[in-house]
């Protein structure tokens, strides 16, 4: 059975702190049009994903413990590097990576400039799976994927098992969720990089975010990855300059609806444990606002009541297994480079 986990496994519902749910209760709904201020960027967050990067060209090479998947850890982080580099040489003095796809130990922190923070592993705290942003003061996303249901190389809303997911009646992308939870902190979304429909997506909900496609129709050979990487940095870059969108803070009420891809019994199975509203395959979640939506979401796909009160435990247990994974793929790598 296949099943995309993105972005955010098991047990990494934001705690409900008063940093978090309560603090998008206070924020005023504000316009996503883009703010009217030049920005000065000191300090970026990169969140990177692998369906979108320059070596997964199959759903193959992004699960967990395949031969495909090492290699496109590799590609992955060297895409990372790329945009890394460029940014310390247009001058920001602080770039944070946090790796965001499955056991988000995909990235190999040796193949990545060392003056790049690289954050492997989920957190609690307000921001889901990152835990607490920092200083960053915008936030670009590598490596994306399209959103449930639309069309697109591995498209997906934090896992396949959501077959669609239509938030007042459009497809609802990470990159709103993401984009919206970074938002009560300021971090504006200034870069996007994915498949073209997932690039499509993110400037129709961002207004003034820079996209930098991928072709995802044939794999990619070394040269065209080292070209595409310079054309991703020289995305990067630009997206400093000019004026850059505001944090995204989309005005609710927000109504989901939600397809489940295995089933009347298995929407059941994910929803009846928190209450949510359903008929057959298909839930009905209403919020007033993105981010206590993005929270039933992941109490939907990753969690039980249960799994939830145990929560520092399975996450230190989740994050043990990415980090043995890891240590695979080094594995791996070694032994390719040696045939
Ligand atoms: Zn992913």
């Amino acid at each position: 059975m296949r099943v995309h986990l993105c972005g955010l496994p098991i047990p990494v519902l934001a705690k409900k702190t008063k940093s978090s749910i309560s603090t998008s209760h206070r924020l005023a709904p504000q316009s996503v049009a883009p703010s009217q201020d030049r920005h000065s960027f000191r300090s970026i967050l990169i969140l990177a994903d692998i369906e979108g990067s320059s070596g997964c060209d199959s759903y193959r090479a992004s699960s967990f413990l395949t031969r495909s998947w090492a290699q496109a850890c590799a590609s992955m982080s060297r895409d990372v590097d790329a945009v890394v580099r460029a940014l310390f040489d247009a001058g920001i003095e602080q770039v944070t990576v946090q790796d965001f796809h499955r056991t988000a130990y995909n990235l190999l922190p040796e193949l990545i400039d060392p003056r790049a923070r690289i954050i492997c592993g989920y957190r609690r705290g307000p921001v889901p799976g990152l835990g607490h942003p920092g200083n960053a003061q915008a936030v670009m996303m590598l490596g994306m994927h399209a959103a449930s249901g639309t069309p697109g190389f591995l498209p997906h809303t934090l896992t396949s098992r959501l077959a669609s997911v239509r938030v007042n009646d459009r497809p609802l992308a990470e990159v709103e969720l993401f984009s919206a939870s970074l938002a009560p902190f300021g971090v504006r979304p200034i870069f996007f990089s994915g498949c073209a429909v997932a690039c499509a997506q993110a400037r129709e909900r961002i207004p003034g975010i820079h996209t930098i496609a991928i072709d995802k129709q044939i794999p990619l050979e070394v040269p065209d990855k080292m070209n595409w990487r310079r054309s991703l940095a020289r995305g990067a870059v630009t997206a400093l300059q000019g004026i850059p969108p505001a944090p995204y803070r989309p005005q609710g009420p927000f109504q989901a609806v939600i397809r489940i891809r295995d089933g009347a019994k298995a929407a059941a199975h994910m929803a009846s444990p928190w209450g949510f509203k359903r008929c057959g395959a298909t839930l009905m979640l209403h919020t007033l606002d993105m981010n206590t939506l993005y929270n039933h979401l992941i109490q939907l796909c990753y969690l039980k009541p249960l799994t939830y009160k145990t929560l520092p435990v399975s996450l230190f247990l989740f994050n043990l297994m990415g980090r043995l994974g890891r240590q695979w793929v080094r594995y791996q790598l070694i032994r390719s480079a040696g045939h």
